[in-house]
């Protein structure tokens, strides 16, 4: 079958957004410190990530900070190969939700050379990632 003739348009995104952080600002310092972090609630142990300083289960906010140590289990994946517009310059990327030993599941990119040897349950790190100057993140790395 003959390939029809292309355009292909790309352009930069300029995103930008301002939200109130100051109850997780922890998270982020953490990051910085090549940490991730997540809360537990004082009360009934629920631990959060995306970290929050509320227990939505007890409703009260004696909720502590901890860092995740990383260890992970892959529980599903995919590979995305027509990225959103503010990732269009990443080229594909696998995004993964791994399990923590700490019992709570994230979803996150997944660092890997070979593709072709992702499989359901591998072992997996999570790390705190500078992606660039000022932008840091976490992704999961094979192990
Ligand atoms: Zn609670």
């Amino acid at each position: 079958m003959p390939i029809d003739t292309v355009l292909e348009d790309r352009r930069v995104l300029d995103l930008r957004y301002r939200m109130p952080i100051s109850q997780i600002i922890k998270f982020f310092e953490g990051l910085e410190e090549g940490k991730v972090r997540g809360t537990r609630c004082k009360e009934c142990g629920r631990k959060y990530f995306p970290p929050q300083t509320e227990c939505s289960t007890c409703m009260t906010k004696n909720t502590e900070w901890f860092d995740f140590e990383g260890d992970a289990s892959l529980e599903t994946f995919t590979t995305v190969e027509v990225a959103p517009t503010s990732f269009v310059n990443e080229g594909s990327y696998v995004v993964a939700i791994g399990l923590l030993k700490e019992g709570v599941r994230i979803l996150s990119w997944l660092n890997i050379q070979d593709r072709s040897s992702i499989k359901i349950g591998m072992k997996m790190k999570l790390k705190a990632v500078k992606r660039k100057e000022g932008y840091y993140s976490y992704e999961f790395f094979s192990i």
